[in-house]
């Protein structure tokens, strides 16, 4: 089939590699031409595990890049949305840039297509687009509207794509339900995973793959629901995580014990320094928002946003209790995506701890495996970029641990130490056992867990006092 699929960012990109590798002809489109020219040289933009080599494996065969809308939309039956729709001021969704794509795909329908929405839009999006697009003179028989959110996770992107644990289909007709059951029939047959070169399946992926059919207003209620179910469960072991560390007791001890309730689940019962990135801030002021306007007051997502926006700053007070006076430390931080494994820094936590940190009057030099570039030009002048997790930790006073790349759980600890003015490491995600880091020499601080000190040390003594 030849599909379209408008927006080659986190998602429309990982879509577009994902569905060539599914055997559809693709055409992704962007307005944003140095995006378009670079995709077309066989530059990859984004930093996702396994998207070198699916763009690598497709680019010019099954998929091809323009920024023409209208070319791309001829020849496909199936048009994918997949552009940006961040946050207005006011909290709601800024739907500006998925009207601008239905004005313009008005003016391309030739024949019957069907629209699928896969950005994360407010419930009713899938008739307002409708609305525009018959405004703006399409036959009103010549097209349809789907939804099919997306619910890839940056950093594992790909293979969510490839193994999700569902695929939601919000459809209005048997004809849009069954294009779109024919488009993921690889992946809900089970056959691609028996492909040869398939990307290998992660652990726990749900094979073959279950499609839920809805209506289009629930399929966009599933999306902001679950993100605003999510994030909650993040606030949720975070507000646990400090009282465990007003009471001495150990976050890891409480989520395994919690974790081990087959309806809670022990997926996403991490502690840190709070959610971030471009989805789950945006996407839980939009959903309270469209709650307020349908006339339901949805104050638990209040409480969700304040725990988050509260952990930075009860991270900071943890900095502030192993270090004392912050001004003129010089601290390494590791870290600055929003998690591990890209490089996308959007509502970052660890941006935002080093806003406070700078305020503090802090020294930052900073380091990420792929984040760098994205922030490099706006904290230039303000932060120093080290070449290494240990060129970071030359001659600081503290490491601080703000992203859980999966290297930063493996650092030479004997090399860190050397590196290091004083040993203390203060872990905003938990990466490392904290008896281990004692044993190491570390002064150790993590997030809901007791502090870690080495054995001698006047810091463990009445440590051990205070206990008895
Ligand atoms: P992004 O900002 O990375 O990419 C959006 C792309 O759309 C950009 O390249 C932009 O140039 C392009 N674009 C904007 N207007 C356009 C137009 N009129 N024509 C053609 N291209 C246009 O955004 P993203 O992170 O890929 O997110 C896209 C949507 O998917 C959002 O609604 C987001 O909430 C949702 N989503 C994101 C994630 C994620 O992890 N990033 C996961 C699930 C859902």
């Amino acid at each position: 089939m030849q599909v379209t699929v408008v927006g080659s960012g986190y998602v429309g990109l990982v879509a577009s590699a994902c569905l060539a590798e599914l055997g559809q002809q693709v055409i992704c489109v962007d307005s944003d031409r140095a995006k378009i020219d670079a995709l077309q040289r066989g530059e990859t933009p984004i930093h996702e595990r396994f998207l070198p080599e699916l763009l690598a494996r497709h680019c010019g065969t099954r998929l091809k890049f323009t920024s023409s809308l209208a070319d791309a939309v001829k020849s496909s039956s199936v048009i994918f949305v997949a552009v940006g729709t961040p946050s207005t001021e006011s909290g709601d969704c800024d739907l500006s840039a998925v009207e601008a794509v239905a004005r313009e795909l008005s003016r391309s329908v030739n024949e019957y297509k069907l629209v699928v929405q896969k950005s994360t839009v407010p419930v009713c999006t899938s008739e307002w687009v409708r609305r525009i697009m018959v405004l703006n003179g399409a036959p009103e028989t010549s097209f349809e509207i789907a939804s099919n959110p997306e619910f890839l996770r940056e950093g594992t992107a790909v293979t969510d794509f490839l193994y999700p644990d569902r695929i939601v289909v919000g459809v209005n007709s048997k004809r849009a339900a069954s294009l779109l059951r024919d488009i993921y029939r690889p992946l809900t047959n089970g056959s691609y995973v028996r492909q040869k070169n398939a990307i290998p399946e992660p652990d726990e992926a749900r094979i073959p793959t279950r499609l839920i059919e809805t209506g289009a207003r629930s399929a966009e209620l599933i999306k902001h629901a679950s993100n605003a179910f999510l994030a909650m469960k993040i606030s949720f072991i975070n507000a646990v995580a400090n009282i465990c560390e007003a009471v001495d007791a150990d976050i890891e001890q409480v989520c395994a014990g919690i974790g081990a309730d087959a309806r809670i689940g022990d997926r996403f019962l991490s502690p840190g320094i709070g959610y971030g990135g471009s989805c789950f801030p945006k996407d839980l002021k939009a959903f309270r928002a469209i709650a307020r306007e349908s006339g339901y007051d949805f104050r638990l997502l209040d409480e969700v946003i304040r725990i988050n926006e509260e952990q930075c700053r009860h991270f900071l007070r943890k900095v502030r209790n192993a270090l004392w006076t912050l001004k003129g430390k010089r601290l390494a931080v590791l870290g600055l995506a929003f998690k591990g494994g890209t490089d996308d820094v959007r509502e970052s936590p660890a941006i935002a701890m080093i806003e406070l940190l700078l305020r503090e009057g802090c020294e930052v030099a900073a380091y990420d495996p792929a984040a760098m570039p994205k922030c490099r030009e706006w904290l230039q002048e303000r932060v120093i970029f080290a070449e290494s997790a240990y060129d970071a930790a030359e001659s600081a006073d503290a490491i601080l641990l703000l992203s859980d790349w999966e290297e930063f759980a493996a650092l030479d600890l004997q090399r860190l130490r050397r590196a290091l003015k004083y040993p203390i490491v203060i872990d905003g995600r938990n990466l490392y056992d904290r008896e281990m880091m004692a044993q190491r020499g570390f002064m150790y601080y993590s997030v809901g867990r007791p502090d870690a000190f080495p054995r001698e040390s006047p810091e463990h003594v009445s440590q051990l006092k205070k206990a008895s």
